[in-house]
């Protein structure tokens, strides 16, 4: 079977010691994908070496000769979204219009930070002495390392790496293992741009290996993540020794408020888009819905009915709604904290099971689970679950939801359903999230509008109108003396 290699240098090549891991599709893990190098850290050092080496070429071109490549990519994935999209839901398991849909989302973005990375605008300003200028000018970090997570393989990856192209930096991209083909793809794209060797290269193999050598070396001049918290962390103290700058998009806990006033219909459709779309996998799922005492149970008889006919299965068949989670790993993690629940004392309202008969027996598919009678100390408040499974907390009244939601160490998304305007008000200002919603599902969100978390979820929420772009640059100053 083929081994789908590194990018290096303008080549595909081998790791060096040729060794290869194997990728399953979780819809059945008896489909093999594919056979992916597996890199070590002599292969993360050619990669770096070829960053540097190539980072004056690529940072003299000027911003519009930049954008003249990165807009033959996006044609490029244009005319292969419905072939990329089987490729997403044979690796990642949701399903196809899910992957239409963040191929589509990853064309928005790319558009628009093509455009944002032609407005590289620094300052004037009125110096003391008359005969002198000052200035201020946008540069690139130099070589930046981008490490993604598996549940937007494409779209995580080309949200941090056309801000950076454009800004002049050179791109390592270190994919997740479990998404590795997606990459590969993704890369193809660049390499048919005629993109020159080195502005781009791909590393595949084990985050724990290569993504630390990412993260501990001095000829890295920038590092992107998204992925867990934990991980994160790692990066992150690992990077301080070296005064790494780095940008980090990590989990969530996201909670949603329905206050009795809220059209219930309306607030059970955004609950179980941000709860059950891709399996709960979106760092900004909605995980705890806090409602209001007086219409408790009313609420969770309308998401029980609707979660129930959420019709579960292959991401490539047209009737499925839900896909598989994402591998073995995540399906063990989340037959974990639905174990959890039950023994907290949670109560289950549908779904808490493994679905293992007949076409379902190879693969990684979870029923959609609702948990009521949840109490902020459980574990399945506080954790991160990522997976299909919703936990449900009763409130006396508003001042009280607002607590209980913020009472997580995270901070990304948030949402709130009411028709008060003031208690909305109240809320956007009351929030601790990075991105807050009013009646519209936690998960929502646009390529111009920043994007980032608060507390756990990561650092770096970039300023309106910069989004992207911000991270990838440093601010020079310059005194011009013209007399
Ligand atoms: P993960 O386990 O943290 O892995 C993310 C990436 O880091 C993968 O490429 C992984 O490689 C690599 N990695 C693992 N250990 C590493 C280390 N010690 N040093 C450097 N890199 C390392 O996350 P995941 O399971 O792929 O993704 C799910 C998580 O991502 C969830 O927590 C979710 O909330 C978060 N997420 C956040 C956002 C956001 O914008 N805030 C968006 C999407 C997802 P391997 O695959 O080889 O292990
Ligand atoms: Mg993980």
């Amino acid at each position: 079977m083929r081994i789908y290699k590194n990018y290096v240098n303008g080549k595909w090549v081998h790791a060096l010691r040729e060794e290869a891991f194997e990728e399953r599709n979780p819809a059945n893990l008896n489909e093999l994908i594919g056979l992916f190098s597996s890199s070590q850290k002599e292969d993360i050092e050619a990669a770096i070496n070829s960053s540097n080496d190539t980072f004056f070429k690529w940072s003299i071109k000027t911003p519009y000769e930049r954008s003249n490549y990165l807009k033959d990519v996006l044609e490029f994935l244009k005319q292969e979204r419905i072939s990329l999209s089987a490729i997403i839901t044979c690796e990642n398991g949701k399903t196809l219009k899910e992957s239409l849909g963040e191929i589509d989302a990853a064309i928005s973005e790319m558009e628009f930070q093509i455009h944002q990375g032609l407005r590289l605008f620094g300052n004037t300003i009125p110096a003391n002495r008359n005969s002198v200028l000052g200035l201020t000018l946008k540069v690139p970090l130099g070589v930046v390392a981008v490490i993604t997570p598996w549940n937007f393989p494409l779209n995580v990856a080309l949200r941090k790496m056309i801000p950076a192209l454009m800004a002049g930096n050179t791109v390592i991209l270190k994919p997740a293992s479990l998404t590795s083909l997606t990459a590969v793809k993704l890369i193809e794209l660049f390499e048919k741009a005629s993109i020159p060797s080195g502005t781009v290269n791909l590393v595949l193999g084990s985050g724990s290996l290569i993504g630390k050598a990412l993260s501990t070396s001095s000829r890295i001049h920038g590092l992107s993540f998204t992925g867990s918290t934990e991980v994160g962390l790692q990066i992150q103290a690992h990077a301080a020794r070296n005064l790494l700058p780095t940008q980090l998009e990590l989990g969530g806990k996201n909670p949603a408020i329905i206050l009795k006033d809220a059209d219930l219909e309306e607030a059970s459709n955004a609950v179980i888009t941000g709860a059950f779309s891709c399996a709960g996998q979106w760092c900004t799922s909605t995980s705890r819905v806090v409602v209001e005492k007086d219409i408790y149970e009313e609420f969770i008889q309308i998401l029980k009915r609707k979660v129930e006919d959420i019709t579960v299965g292959r991401g490539d068949r047209e009737q499925t709604q839900m896909g598989p989670v994402c591998g073995e790993r995540q399906l063990e993690t989340v037959l974990d904290y639905i174990h959890i629940g039950l023994k907290e004392g949670a109560t289950l309202v549908c779904g808490g099971n493994q679905i293992t008969d007949r076409e379902y027996s190879n693969g990684c598919y979870v029923a959609p689970t609702i948990f009521k009678d949840v109490k902020q100390t459980m574990r399945i408040a506080k954790e991160e679950i990522f997976g299909p499974v919703l936990c449900i907390m009763s409130c006396n009244d508003f001042e009280e939801a607002i607590t209980v939601a913020n009472n997580t160490p995270y901070g990304l998304s948030s949402s709130i359903f009411t028709k008060n305007i003031s208690n909305a008000m109240k809320f956007i200002n009351l929030t601790k999230a990075g991105l807050t919603h009013v009646n519209m599902p936690t998960a929502y969100k646009e390529p111009h509008l920043p994007f980032g978390g608060m507390k756990m979820s990561g650092i770096g929420i970039p300023e309106a109108g910069k989004t992207g772009i911000d991270f990838f640059t440093k601010n020079k100053s310059i005194y011009l003396n013209w007399n």
